[in-house]
């Protein structure tokens, strides 16, 4: 029998354009996958259900591409400390194999599990996958991480881009003696997310695995992609591609992804679809900026980038934080947005913005409240580009023009003009005319009427408070 690799999935449930898993199939046929199911992760409380339901969904369909190729995907629980080398030495594996990760615990993990393989004499193998561009390749030309995103988009959209790595196959097949080791070093069955303890019933924005993902990204450039410019603001319009899930748990290879849009680019005719599509490129390099700055700055996940933030004095009000999260704060554009996430498990991005604003500006509330809550009701929550997104929101981040305070009326009236978004998550409010929708001007006798709060501030006084704090935390900075 040839040399055994096992190979970790983590953040690449996959087995088309994996380049990890595509390099060790060059080494050998004779692989086995493996997906540990880590209390350090799912223990947490800032897990969503829709998540955990959609991540068990792409183990299943995992575990049907292992099998059609011959082999297995071994699912563990525990620690991957103990149980990676634990089965790497009952199955007698010559080599692990996984992709790198950006992320802080992530990164540890694999440096001390790798250091575990090791001293058990198991060679490790580490490859950069769920990236077009690993962090060190895209810095500046002293050397440095970029902090702002234009220069950084402009060197990483000229580097040239790998091609999808080749398909899993046939492999050598996993032989029952094999598969008795594995149960003896804790291979268990795949669980449910209901017997893990995650309840999710609604329908999600997308299906769970790699054909459903593949589907999503045909339909998407063959129509969508063309409008996108125009089309991505408007959370009634199915405007986006709704990928951000399968992108987070890598269902999908993101060099699949580069190259649809690249073929979408050859074939447009015009220079105004080619800047459409290239503006969805363009957020495909938001996720990469997200991704490298946290790589580059672990301490984002910790609090704000900026230190006229770090210590800002917020009001943090309990009442005023729950209203948000369940969608009752009597702005209607703010509460529909928040009704989709909790209903949907995912929020328009051109909500995610107004929410985060009006969660920090209007109800001055610490950004890591409103990050924290998203992580756990997202289908897509990934570390990196929730971060991205408060802090960006909060004005605590890495961005050149910092102070932007959305007014939820105006949002709605340009966004949502004939207030198709705000009717479709507000069933209370269906009946209400359009101006009084997105404009948030409801009289108190409808208001009454629809069983629809007050608005819990006045935008307008609670934004000018904000940016005097802000200016005040700034002086206080410029002093110390
Ligand atoms: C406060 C806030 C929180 C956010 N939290 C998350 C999160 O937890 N997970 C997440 O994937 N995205 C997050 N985003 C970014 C963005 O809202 C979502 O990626 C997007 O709405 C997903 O929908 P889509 O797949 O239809 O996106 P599309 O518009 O089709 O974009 C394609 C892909 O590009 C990536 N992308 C797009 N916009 C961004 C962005 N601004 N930052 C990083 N990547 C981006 C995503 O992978 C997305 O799937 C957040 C944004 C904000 C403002």
């Amino acid at each position: 029998m040839t040399d055994l690799i096992i190979f970790w999935h983590r953040r690449d449930l996959r087995t088309v354009d994996n380049l990890g898993l595509a390099a060790a199939r060059d080494r050998s046929a004779h692989i086995v996958g493996v997906f540990c199911l880590d209390p350090a992760i799912l223990d947490r409380d800032d897990v969503a259900p829709a998540r955990v339901t959609y991540l068990i969904g792409s183990l299943q369909a995992l575990q049907e591409s292992y099998a059609r190729a011959g082999s297995q995907l071994i699912i563990l629980q525990g620690s991957p400390l103990d149980r990676i080398p634990a089965l790497a030495t009952a199955l007698q594996a010559t080599a692990v194999y996984f992709n790198r990760d950006v992320e802080p615990y992530g990164r540890q993990r694999d440096r001390d599990v790798a250091d575990a393989l090791r001293q058990a004499g198991i060679e490790v193998q580490a490859f950069w996958d769920q990236l077009l561009h690993a962090p060190q390749q895209i810095v500046t030309s002293s050397g440095q991480p970029y902090t702002v995103y234009t220069p950084f988009w402009r060197n990483w959209r000229s580097q040239p881009k790998r091609d999808p790595a080749p398909a899993l196959t046939t492999l050598a097949e996993f032989t029952e003696t094999e598969a008795d080791a594995a149960v003896a070093a804790g291979g268990i069955a795949l669980p449910t997310a209901n017997d893990l303890g995650f309840h999710w019933e609604n329908e999600l924005p997308i299906a769970p695995g790699t054909e459903a993902a593949q589907a999503r990204l045909e339909e998407f450039c063959s129509r969508a992609i063309t409008e996108y410019r125009e089309q991505r603001n408007f959370p009634a319009v199915a405007g986006t591609s709704q990928l951000s899930a399968a992108l987070k748990f890598g269902t999908i290879g993101i060099r699949t992804v580069w190259a649809a849009t690249e073929a979408a680019l050859a074939k447009s005719r015009s220079d105004d679809t080619r800047q459409q599509i290239q503006t969805w490129q363009q957020e495909l390099a938001w996720r990469e900026f997200y991704q490298h700055a946290m790589y580059f700055f672990p301490q984002l996940a910790e609090g704000a980038y900026r230190p006229a933030l770090q210590q800002f004095p917020w009001d943090n009000r309990e009442d005023h934080f729950q209203a948000w999260c369940e969608g009752k704060t009597g702005y209607p554009i703010v509460d529909a947005a928040m009704r989709q996430l909790n209903e949907f498990a995912w929020m328009h991005n051109r909500c995610r913005m107004i929410v985060a604003s009006f969660l920090t500006k209007d109800l001055l509330i610490d950004f890591r409240w409103g990050e924290k809550y998203f992580m756990q009701r997202l289908v897509d929550g990934d570390l990196s580009a929730n971060n991205g997104g408060w802090q960006w929101s909060a004005s605590s981040g890495m961005d050149p023009k910092p102070l932007r305070i959305f007014n939820p009326a105006s949002q709605a009236q340009k966004f949502d003009p004939d207030g198709e978004y705000i009717r479709q998550w507000l069933p209370e409010l269906r009946s209400l005319d359009t101006e009084a929708l997105v404009t948030g001007k409801i009289s108190q006798d409808e208001r009454d009427r629809c069983g629809y709060p007050e608005p819990i501030v006045d935008h307008k006084k609670q934004q000018a408070v904000f940016k005097q704090r802000y200016q005040q935390q700034k002086l206080v900075q410029a002093e110390s």
